[in-house]
């Protein structure tokens, strides 16, 4: 008989099955945006995926929250990019007492350097993103053994994809004219980009954003830009536009439009996937840079 206990009876079951499949998820923690976007595409529905560093925000000069701790110190698995990236991370992972395993994805790379030490925009460069790919396979099947098919599986038809999308903006930067192959960012965001594609960036700011930009860094590249006639000026989502707007107006240089260099969108932006993201950049710099 269908009593009316028994229904509420059924209608919690509904409530809590889906809730009990949540609490089975592994609970692990991504450093910021791009990373949560692979550790996602990898991990699928055996993953619980918390994002420290969001949409559109600048990791370099994050300030963690009590809740980004709380998730800390639940994960099983902390992703994060390292190379100098998440400066604030490492304390704020002691400060939690987490037993969760830190998995450094940058050490996978060949890291470039400079004076101001490594550069962590490695991701910048689709061959890195595909070794952070891998490692994130790997520590998943370490720490979920069960998961292991389904991981691989993943794993194999991103790598694909990524593939697919190596070639493409090979072939869209090799459409550009190599005397147009110059532009400007606001922080030195893309020197992987640049060795791997071909596209040369000047920026006023350094590999971090910590750093201030003096009047001298900013008459510096409104120099260049005059002297090797730069073709374009690009705003970062993570960066106050102005900077980028002054140096345009300053050279006559043409403003061109929004990279995505150290964050994802939003869902509803044009750069809400690492994918996504990449082929949103070389459409803006195939525009800009068209003669
Ligand atoms: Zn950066």
């Amino acid at each position: 008989m269908f009593t009316r206990r028994r229904a509420i009876a059924l209608s919690l079951a509904a409530i809590i099955a889906p809730a009990k499949a949540e609490a089975r998820k592994i609970p692990v923690v991504a450093s910021f945006s791009i990373i949560g976007d692979f550790v996602r595409q990898v991990g699928g529905d055996r993953v619980s995926v918390t994002t420290i560093v969001g949409p559109d925000g600048d990791a370099h000069v994050y300030e963690p929250s009590p809740a980004d701790g709380r998730s800390i110190a639940q994960a099983r698995l902390i992703f994060v990019n390292g190379l100098g990236f998440e400066g604030w991370l490492e304390r704020l992972i002691a400060a939690t007492k987490s037993k969760g395993d830190v998995v450094t994805l940058g050490k996978g790379i060949t890291a470039r350097k400079d004076e101001e030490g490594e550069d962590p925009h490695a991701w910048q460069d689709v061959a890195n993103a595909k070794v952070y790919v891998e490692a994130i396979r790997e520590a998943l099947i370490a720490a979920d053994p069960e998961g292991a098919a389904t991981y691989k599986a993943n794993a194999d038809s991103y790598l694909a994809k990524l593939d697919a999308l190596d070639a493409e903006i090979q072939q869209a930067i090799a459409a550009i004219p190599k005397e147009r192959r110059r532009v400007v960012s606001t922080h030195d965001a893309f020197e992987y980009f640049a060795a791997r594609y071909g596209i040369e960036f000047l920026a006023p700011q350094g590999m971090s954003t910590e750093a201030d930009v003096s009047a001298r860094d900013v008459a510096k590249i409104i120099d260049a830009v005059k002297t090797h006639k730069v073709a374009a000026v690009f705003i970062e989502n993570i960066a106050d536009p102005r900077l980028a707007k002054r140096i345009a107006s300053e050279t006559g240089a043409r403003m061109g439009g929004v990279l995505y260099s150290d964050a994802l969108s939003d869902a509803k932006g044009d750069g809400a996937t690492y994918i996504d993201m990449m082929r949103h950049n070389v459409k803006q710099l195939a525009k800009a840079l068209a003669p």
